[in-house]
């Protein structure tokens, strides 16, 4: 224990923030893909650049399923930031969700449990990206967790082993009544996630579990994947939607489109199918894959400068990513609406760069580019093993050379040899093989979601931290603001 007076739990502590320097000061938040490859452009310049984070890590979403259904861990997939970035001095990575911005004073006010912390910024990079959206209904997360972070992979890892536990048991006790909804798993949104989602846990019980069961036929698991589209892989084109799902309907997946949920609690699923009838799924696990919201630091961001957000939270920024009259604050990925640009990890990563390298221009009295420019490298999505559907550039792809191609490519974008190495090795034992490393799962990564909501305002972690000292005095030197 340090001599100092703790802080009682419900003062938040005073915010305070970095010591002053004589370098421009770039603030980055977010460190997922446009984050992260911001503020690696910035390695060897002369500015100090500070990442906040509300994860310690950097999270490769497209892989978020494979851990959700025990292929991956999630130390391949997210390997921590402060590791990444530590050979690059000139960056210090800081644990904090920002709650705000004030565009006029130029800070950013972030919140780690009970510890609050002002940055003052010269440029600012927002990459906070999007979370799941409900459409309105956020009750339905409770029963069928979304598919964006690690806690809902290891949440929807645990209710999918667990659920064949349970009908094990099931069985093992008679109690056949309950077996069909056990093993019922029901996929909401036929996107790429939610087909990778689909093809997985079918592919799960026909091919690893069997084996493993004495009284439940795992391959008979009942996997259903709801879209109120009519069509599959919507993005990617009719030809290759109706290539998806041919294959997910050989692997026995049950694909039903035009059907727009409606209800969603602890015993099943509601949905209303093209001709208005209310159909209903008794099933314990639930996977919501459908729609995005962006990070409500649009919404604080427009807030300010009168910039339109759009239907999922989408900021309209100006061609070259800033914001109206702030020409020193970039915007990047998930949370910006221009031109129809994709929710799409590329559009991240080459919006960070671009943001970085303007900054870095403006610094050295170089010419910037008035516009963002996107190269669309084309889009891919998995079904099964030896099977995924490519769209690149006017090339449409589906089957084995599609599926080599993904893992090139996925295999690439991950970050850090280590990770490329242990997820390569974990995709030889699931794929050449039955088997699958990563089952562990326990009671707490289902229930603590319900838990922490049950708990509200209730819920103290009982921290007793020490107050900081007060936020610092910066004078700005004139050049530090950009023209
Ligand atoms: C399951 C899934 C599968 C996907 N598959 C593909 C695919 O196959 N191909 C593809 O191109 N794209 C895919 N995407 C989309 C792609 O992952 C996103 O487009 C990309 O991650 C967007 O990058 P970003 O930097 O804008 O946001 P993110 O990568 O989401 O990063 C946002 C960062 O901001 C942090 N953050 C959020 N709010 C705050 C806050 N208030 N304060 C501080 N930090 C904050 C988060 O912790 C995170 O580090 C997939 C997405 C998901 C969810």
């Amino acid at each position: 224990m340090t001599e100092s007076t703790p802080v009682r739990q419900e003062d938040p502590l005073p915010a305070h923030g970095h010591l002053p320097t004589d370098r421009h000061r770039v603030v980055i938040i977010g460190s997922g893909f446009g984050g992260l490859f911001a503020a690696r452009k910035f390695a060897g310049e002369d500015v100090d650049v500070t990442l906040i984070s509300t994860t310690a890590y950097h999270l490769f979403q497209p892989l978020l399923y494979q851990v959700a259904t025990g292929i991956l861990s999630e130390g391949l997939i997210a390997p921590t930031t402060r590791e990444v970035l530590a050979k690059q001095k000139n960056v210090e990575v800081a644990f904090g969700t920002v709650t705000d911005i004030d565009l006029e004073a130029q800070t950013v006010t972030a919140s780690a449990l009970t510890v609050r912390t002002s940055y003052d910024y010269d440029s600012l990079i927002v990459a906070a990206g999007a979370g799941q959206s409900y459409f309105g209904n956020d009750h339905f997360a409770e029963f069928a967790p979304g598919m964006k972070s690690i806690d809902d992979a290891l949440e929807l890892r645990a209710r999918i082993f667990g659920a064949f536990e349970l009908a094990e048991l099931a069985a093992a006790s008679g109690r056949d009544e309950d077996l069909d909804r056990l093993m019922t798993f029901v996929v909401v949104g036929a996107g790429p996630t939610g087909v990778e989602m689909a093809g997985q846990i079918a592919e799960l019980s026909s091919r690893t579990l069997p084996h493993d069961f004495r009284h439940i036929a795992a391959e008979k698991a009942h996997v259903i994947l709801l879209d109120g589209a009519d069509q599959v892989l919507g993005s990617f084109g009719s030809r290759l939607g109706k290539k998806a799902k041919k294959r997910l309907l050989e692997m026995g997946v049950d694909v039903r489109l035009n059907a727009m949920v409606t209800d969603v609690d602890g015993a099943g699923i509601e949905y209303r199918n093209a001709s208005g009838e209310t159909v209903q799924i008794p099933a314990l696990t639930k996977v919501w894959a459908a729609g995005v919201q962006a990070s409500s630091l649009g919404k604080t961001l427009s807030e300010q400068t009168g910039a339109d957000l759009d239907r999922a939270g989408r900021i309209s920024v100006n061609p070259d990513l800033t914001l109206p009259s702030h020409p020193e604050v970039y915007v990047v990925g998930d949370m910006i609406s221009l031109d129809n640009l994709p929710g799409v990890a590329q559009v991240a990563i080459q919006g960070g760069k671009f943001a970085a390298k303007q900054i870095l221009h403006r610094l050295k009295g170089d010419a910037t580019d008035p516009k963002f420019h996107y190269f669309d490298k084309g889009s891919m999505a998995t079904i099964s093993r030896f099977s995924a559907v490519a769209s690149v550039g006017k090339l449409r792809m589906s089957g084995f050379l599609a599926w080599l191609m993904w893992l090139g490519v996925h295999l690439w974008y991950i970050i850090g040899f280590k990770s490329q190495i242990g997820t390569f090795f974990h995709w030889a034992v699931s794929f050449l093989g039955r088997s699958r490393g990563e089952r562990t799962a326990t009671e707490q990564q289902i229930f603590a979601r319900s838990a922490l909501k049950q708990l509200g305002d209730e819920f103290d972690p009982k921290l007793r931290l020490s107050a900081g000292r007060p936020m610092p005095e910066r004078s700005r030197k004139s050049g530090d603001q950009p023209s």
